[in-house]
């Protein structure tokens, strides 16, 4: 009840954020959250509305494991964004947000010279079921920001599963942190991510790691070099940085200008986004179909029954799934 209490109309949502105002931008970040039909469908009609008023945007994906300098970088980096004149929004994809119901990383006091700047925007990660599901807030989230005139987005994750994938079909430049000296694995990196990889940036290299970060450097581009250059182009850079002396940031956010100049150049910038648009509805109805199935009362009463058969072997697996799959179109 509170929830609709609160509610504004899509007029009030469309007028607060084309006007900037945060609170109604957080509101309506808020109501394209929720599972609600009715806020659904509102929030549906805001979206709608706004589209045309997104701003012309950058999108970065920033991915790492945990520890790896991903909070303290995006404070030092976004600092030098703003200072360009950007204003930016930061939203976060967490995992875990699946089982804790809570944000490890949506912890605004991670970045506290960030959060009290008003050119700058952050938002914990939503919570949800299906990481399809948080993921699918976080795309509404960003256009939402957009159309409120953030124009440069950063989306972060942490590099452990399936969130590098879905942040990578959502985002303009992929980044990935690195740790110098850490190996791949020990980093959690899933095969086949260093390859999506727009750039690869390794982080703390002040002090005695120095040293180590820029042999690291070379070993990841001698890696890379084994790559076929990227369909658009582009040929994915390694670079060092330390958030905490303030240095490879400038590159770094050089490097990205660099890339959307070249991308808008040769017509990649436009097709990526329309690819990924095209992709999301799909997606879309992957998870509205899946959501149905598995919501459905009978389905659930179902699957109760027949489950301990298909875990003991008694029924197979395949043929299980065809008749509840089948069952469930018929209803
Ligand atoms: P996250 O878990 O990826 O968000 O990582 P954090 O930003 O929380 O950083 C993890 C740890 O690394 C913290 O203790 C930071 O102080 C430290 N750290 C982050 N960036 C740097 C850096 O540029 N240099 C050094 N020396 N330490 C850093």
């Amino acid at each position: 009840m509170l929830q609709r209490k609160n509610r504004l109309t899509v007029n009030q949502y469309v007028d607060g954020i084309l006007q900037k105002d945060r609170v109604v931008l957080s509101r309506a970040i808020t109501l394209v959250e929720s599972s609600l039909s009715e806020d659904q469908l509102l929030a549906e009609e805001v979206l709608h509305q706004v589209l045309p008023y997104a701003a012309n945007s950058l999108r970065i994906g920033i991915t790492g494991v945990p520890g790896v300098g991903k909070s303290t970088f995006i404070e030092a980096f976004g600092q030098h964004i703003l200072q360009q004149g950007h204003q930016l929004a930061v939203l976060t994809i967490d995992p875990s947000s699946q089982a804790s119901k809570g944000s490890i990383l949506g912890d605004k006091t991670r970045m506290s010279a960030l959060a009290s700047d008003k050119r700058a925007f952050i938002r914990p990660s939503p919570s949800g079921n299906t990481l399809g599901g948080v993921a699918a807030k976080t795309r509404e989230a960003m256009l939402l920001c957009e159309a409120a005139g953030f124009d440069v987005i950063f989306i972060e994750t942490v590099g452990v599963g399936q969130s590098e994938t879905l942040v990578k079909g959502m985002v303009d430049f992929f980044l990935l942190l690195m740790l110098a000296g850490a190996g791949d694995e020990l980093q959690g990196i899933k095969k086949g991510i260093i390859e999506t990889a727009d750039a690869l940036v390794i982080t703390k290299a002040d002090g005695d790691n120095l040293a180590k970060a820029k042999l690291a450097r070379k070993d990841y581009q001698n890696a890379l070099h084994l790559f076929p250059l990227n369909e658009n182009g582009w040929k994915p850079k390694v670079k060092v940085c330390s958030a905490v002396e303030n240095s490879g940031l400038v590159e770094v956010w050089e490097m990205m200008i660099d890339f959307a100049e070249k991308m808008k150049a040769n017509g990649h910038f436009q097709r990526n986004r329309t690819q990924q648009r095209l992709a999301w509805m799909h997606e879309h109805i992957k998870w509205s179909l899946e959501n149905r199935f598995y919501q459905d009362p009978a389905i659930v009463e179902q699957l109760n029954q027949v489950s301990p058969l298909v875990e003991k072997g008694e029924v197979p697996a395949l043929t299980m799934a065809r008749k509840l799959v089948q069952g469930f179109l018929r209803a």
